[in-house]
């Protein structure tokens, strides 16, 4: 069998029903999966061959099941035999998941041997990514190695009708891993004491650092303004979103409207932050996010996180543990130099975190999840390629939000969510991730697929591999990456839309109209070009793009500033590379209604822009007109050059909140309108949407809902994240189909 079948409790499972149902044999785990060999009554085997299709356990994902019939051999019994290290290990590690609810219940008995031990875990539940040094997955290939078991805990791995059985992390109070509590006065406690004085201290309000699954977050009681602030101030974080943890959904929906499809998301074994609307009233600090209508919350994930919230009784933030944009912590050591002056106490132990993974980030809308970030608990899941790799490949992403993944035959494997490369620390981390995804499926790369940016550290590393590359311009592979989520090859019109990637002409592209397959793209489409001015610092700086925008449309600029003068010079003069961004499109609304001058995280601007927006029903909106027309090439053009004007002009008359959803309706209905257009001129009857403007619900609706009223297909990003957390996904795909 392959697919996620290690680590899951297959083994025992298969031993329970063989067992059961009087068969001999056995079953182990090599490096493609499970291999299981039975004799016995056909009407036996036949039913565990029933249950391994119909009934596998819980975090299982099988994949492909092989048979054979060989001669008998006449085993007496069923036995689980030791992980042979043979084979090729191509089988897929399984993900961290949430504690189960038999562990909690343990974990809160009084009565229990396992009562407050914060590492209890079984075979349904506890971390396997991020402890994993290698496979086949065994204790011994674990950061669990170096702890031995007790006795009582040994009974328990070795017993086959014990839920236990062979669970690789299992400890006790006895034998397993030790809380740490460190303060800078160097005052140290262990064990129950070390919870305590952390609960005491988050209940004064201080900022701790907590080691979890993937790494240390920072905590610190939610419901209170100056601790938030300070943290805020700590972590040298302005405004962008702190998610907050609590213990179970009731408490969710204290501070959140949830839909049902939030509550699965919430409750699901990899348990994600989930973005949802803030309830109004909802007792939550002011700076846990500030000026947005939704807060990310998520519900405590290891019996840790249980023990901390029960003893605190109010939601803390849990924020991951660095300073701005440098790679999550996960070591002691480290926490302590990186850290140590930020934090009030660190709250460690000594089970080691091989793999560092941040949480994952899933938005709810209506009844519909979108991932934002895929990372602890969702990688690294497999995805089925529609075309499958002839060879590996390894796909290297983008420059933000990095992911690598690579693929094994018909399916693709990403990483967690790495970061941003253009930190040295983020840089290092990507090394370290491609070495530990390549080292888990002993691949050796025949291909690298990277993206065209010259000056992407990813495209440098590429040529640095001295392997055969494939370059793969960046909105082919966001378009490839909706398509894989969706096991499609055939060609469709792809709307892409994101903040910025090298376009084959040399401009800077990200407003596109693809007519696309795996294998190639045709670009029919963009957003009419303006002049970036001052390049990268535009991106910093959506004042810039508010000027070259208003310049485009034949307007003044409203800013009172005398750079704004100079920058409108540098426009008219075209100085400054072209982009047909739409991500900057946004940002230059946001600027020129007032809002946004500067960010201080990537694409605050257009997400606070999407947010007053959200305040104003669709119906209140006015679809203002944009034209649609054609290049000096015959390429479809979106030219928002009268809308901007109008917004300009009706910034006078008309609530800010009114003219941001206005924008929303009208770019989104000219997009659909230029997306109908080249599908009629082509004959496609699909559309699939992607790149990170796709975050934005409210744009995705209209868009949405005019290419159905015009009978089109619509492909969305759901598992998949439609920003640049999915490119090394649709390089994998691109460079599958054509290599
Ligand atoms: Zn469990
Ligand atoms: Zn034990
Ligand atoms: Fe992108």
């Amino acid at each position: 069998m392959t697919g996620t079948v290690q680590g899951v409790g297959f083994r025992p499972f298969v031993f329970r029903h063989a067992t059961r149902l009087g068969l001999s044999g056995w079953v182990l785990n090599d490096g493609a999966g499970v291999l299981i060999e039975v004799e016995g009554a056909e009407s036996s085997i036949l039913e565990v061959s029933r249950l391994l299709v119909d009934a596998p356990p819980r975090l299982a994902r099988v994949g492909t099941i092989t048979d054979d019939v060989i001669p008998l051999e006449g085993d007496a019994g069923f036995t689980i035999v030791e992980s042979s290290a043979g084979g090729i290990p191509t089988a897929p590690v399984g993900i961290d998941t949430a504690t189960c609810d038999a562990c909690l219940a343990e974990v809160e008995d009084p009565g229990d041997r396992r009562y407050r031990h914060p590492f209890t875990n079984c075979t349904d539940c506890g971390p396997r990514y991020t402890i994993v040094e290698s496979v086949p997955y065994d204790r011994p290939a674990t950061t669990m190695a170096g702890f031995t078991m007790c006795g009582r805990c040994q009974g328990e791995y070795d017993d086959a009708g014990d839920r236990r059985f062979h669970a690789q992390p299992n400890a006790c109070p006895a034998c397993g891993p030790q809380l740490r509590w460190t303060t800078q006065d160097a005052a140290t406690s262990v064990g129950d004491d070390a919870l305590r004085a952390a609960i005491d201290a988050l209940r004064e309000g201080r900022v701790i650092a907590v080691k979890g699954i993937g790494g240390f977050h920072l905590a610190v009681d939610a419901t209170k303004d100056d601790a938030v602030a300070e943290l805020r101030r700590r972590k040298a974080r302005d405004d962008k979103p702190f998610a907050v943890m609590v213990r179970d959904l009731a408490a969710v929906r204290e501070l959140c409207e949830l839909t049902t499809a939030a509550e699965d998301a919430l409750s699901s074994p990899g348990r994600p932050v989930v973005l949802a609307p803030r309830r109004p009233g909802a007792a939550l600090a002011a700076g846990v996010a500030p000026g947005l209508p939704e807060v990310g919350v998520l519900l405590a994930y290891s019996p840790l996180h249980h023990l901390l919230l029960d003893g605190v009784a109010r939601p803390l933030v849990m924020t991951s543990a660095n300073v701005s944009d440098d790679p999550i912590a996960y070591e002691d050591d480290d926490v302590a130099t990186r850290l140590g002056g930020l934090v009030d106490g660190v709250l460690g132990h000594d089970r080691p975190i091989h793999i560092r993974c941040d949480d994952s980030v899933v938005r709810a809308v209506g009844e519909r999840t979108q991932v934002l970030r895929r990372s602890r608990g969702l990688a690294p899941a497999p995805l089925p390629l529609a075309v499958p790799a002839r060879h590996p490949i390894l796909g290297l992403g983008a420059e933000l939000k990095s992911t690598v993944a690579v693929t094994l035959g018909s399916e693709v494997v990403a990483s967690h969510h790495i970061g941003d490369l253009e930190h040295l620390a983020t840089y290092r981390s990507y090394l370290q991730a491609i070495d530990h995804l390549c080292g888990l499926y002993a691949i050796r790369p025949a291909v690298v697929a990277h993206d065209l940016h010259p000056e992407y550290l990813s495209s440098k590393l590429a040529a640095d591999l001295e392997l055969p590359t494939v370059g793969v311009q960046h909105h082919h592979a966001h378009l490839a990456s909706c398509l894989t989520e969706y096991g499609r090859s055939d060609p469709v019109i792809g709307l892409v839309f994101d903040g910025l990637g090298y376009g084959t002409d040399g401009s800077l592209w990200g407003g596109e109209v693809f007519v696309a397959d795996l294998r190639g793209f045709e670009r029919v489409g963009h957003l009419a070009p303006v002049t970036m001015p001052g390049g990268v610092r535009a991106i910093r700086e959506p004042w810039r793009m508010g000027v070259a925008w208003a310049h485009r449309a034949g307007a003044d600029h409203p800013f009172d500033d005398p750079r704004a003068d100079a920058v409108g010079d540098l426009v008219r003069r075209g100085h400054g590379p072209v982009t047909t961004s739409m991500g900057r499109l946004f940002d230059a609304v946001s600027a020129l209604l007032g809002m946004r001058p500067v960010v201080t995280y990537e694409a605050q601007a257009a997400i606070e822009l999407e947010a007053l927006a959200r305040t104003v029903p669709r119906g209140e909106a006015v679809a203002y007109p944009v034209d649609v027309d054609r290049d000096e090439r015959g390429m479809i053009r979106i030219d928002p050059s009268t809308l901007v004007a109008t917004l300009m002009r009706e910034r006078q008359r008309t609530p800010r909140a009114v003219l941001a959803a206005s924008f929303h309706e009208s770019i989104g209905r000219a997009a659909a309108h230029a997306a109908v257009m080249a599908a009629r001129e082509r004959g496609l009857r699909t559309v699939a949407l992607s790149g990170g403007v796709f975050q934005n619900p409210r744009l995705s609706e209209i868009v949405e809902e005019a290419l159905g009223a015009a009978g089109l297909e619509v492909l969305v990003h759901r598992i998949v994240p439609p920003n640049d957390g999915g490119i090394s996904i649709g390089q994998c795909a691109v460079a599958a189909a054509t290599t």
